[in-house]
C-alpha cells in the first residue's frame, strides 16, 4: 500500500517533466527547418550521418572527423543553403537508428546510404535521387559462394538491422540463415570470424570495405536497386524544396562531379538529370 502510494507521488511528480520532455521532441521535429536556418545566426544544418562506412561515412580518428562522399556532398548542401559549408553539422546514425532520430528532431536531414523505398516514405520523404547502388555479398576470396543463387540452409548471411539489405536477402534467398548486427563493422568483423559466409548490403559499401580487406571480393552482379536519397521529415515541405535546389545546383555546376571523382576515381560520373 506504502509503496504503491509512493510510486503515484513519483509519478505525479515525474509526469509533467515527461510532458515537457515529449513536448519539446515534437516542439523540435515540427519547427519549419528553412525558418530555423534564415532566423538564426548560426544557421546550423544537423545531417544524420553513417561514420562506420568507408568511402560514405568514415569517422577518421587523426583528423577528429566523419569523411566520405555523403559527408562532402552534405556540406556542399550546406554551403548553397546556408553560405558556408562549415554550418553542416555531423551526427552519427546507424541504419537502424536514423529515421527515430529525425523523427525526434534530433537531425534535420538523413544522408547515409539509404535507400528510397515506399515503406520508408510512409516515415519521411527523399530527395531526389543522388547516388545509384545495389545489393550484392561480400565473401572471402577462397568462398564458393559465387552469387546470390549460392546461398541455402547451409549458408549464414550477415545484414545490419534497420537495413533494405536484411530484407531483401530474404526474399532473394528464402532458404538462407541471417544474422543482424548493429553496423557494418560489427557484420564485417561477424565475417572475419566465422559466424557467417557473407556480408551482404549495396556493393558501394561492400567495394568500400574490400578496398581496405583485400582478402576479399563481390560475389555475383548485384540483385537490387538501391537509389540513394536525402530523407527529410515530414512536414518539413521547404527544407526539402531547398534541398533539392541545392542538389541541382551542385549537379549543374560540377561540384558534385567532382566530389563524385573524389570518392569514386574509378567510375564514370552519373547523369543524375
Ligand atoms: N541502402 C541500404 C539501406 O538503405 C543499405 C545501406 C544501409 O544500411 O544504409 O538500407
Amino acid at each position: 500500500m506504502k509503496q504503491s502510494k509512493k510510486q503515484n507521488l513519483l509519478f505525479l511528480l515525474l509526469f509533467p517533466l515527461m510532458l515537457l520532455a515529449a513536448c519539446t521532441s515534437s516542439t523540435v521535429a515540427n519547427q519549419d527547418i528553412t525558418e530555423r536556418l534564415s532566423q538564426s545566426s548560426a544557421p546550423i544544418v544537423n545531417w544524420g550521418v553513417k561514420a562506420d562506412t568507408n568511402l560514405f561515412g568514415l569517422y577518421n580518428i587523426e583528423k577528429g572527423e566523419i569523411e566520405g562522399f555523403d559527408i562532402d556532398i552534405a556540406k556542399a548542401l550546406t554551403e548553397e543553403i546556408t553560405g558556408d559549408a562549415e554550418n553542416a553539422e555531423f551526427i552519427e546514425v546507424t541504419s537502424k537508428t536514423r529515421i527515430p532520430l529525425i523523427k525526434n528532431g534530433n537531425i534535420d536531414a538523413i544522408i547515409a546510404t539509404m535507400t528510397i523505398s515506399e515503406e520508408r516514405m510512409k516515415q519521411v520523404n527523399f530527395s531526389d535521387v543522388y547516388f545509384a547502388a545495389g545489393q550484392s555479398l561480400l565473401v572471402p576470396n577462397d568462398s564458393t559462394i559465387q552469387s546470390v543463387e549460392d546461398l541455402d540452409t547451409d549458408t549464414t548471411v550477415l545484414a545490419v538491422k534497420g537495413s533494405t539489405s536484411a530484407q531483401n536477402i530474404r526474399e532473394h534467398a528464402p532458404e538462407t540463415n541471417v544474422l543482424e548486427l548493429e553496423n557494418y563493422s560489427e557484420a564485417f568483423t561477424a565475417l572475419q570470424s566465422g559466424q557467417g559466409d557473407a556480408v551482404t548490403t549495396d556493393n558501394a559499401i561492400l567495394l568500400g570495405i574490400i578496398a581496405d580487406n583485400p582478402g576479399y571480393r563481390l560475389a555475383g552482379a548485384p540483385f537490387t536497386d538501391e537509389p540513394y536519397g536525402i530523407a527529410i521529415n515530414h512536414g518539413q515541405e521547404n527544407f526539402l524544396d531547398a534541398v533539392n535546389e541545392a542538389l541541382d545546383t551542385i549537379i549543374e555546376n560540377g561540384t558534385y562531379a567532382e566530389i563524385f571523382s573524389k570518392w569514386f576515381p574509378e567510375e564514370e560520373v552519373p547523369d543524375l538529370d
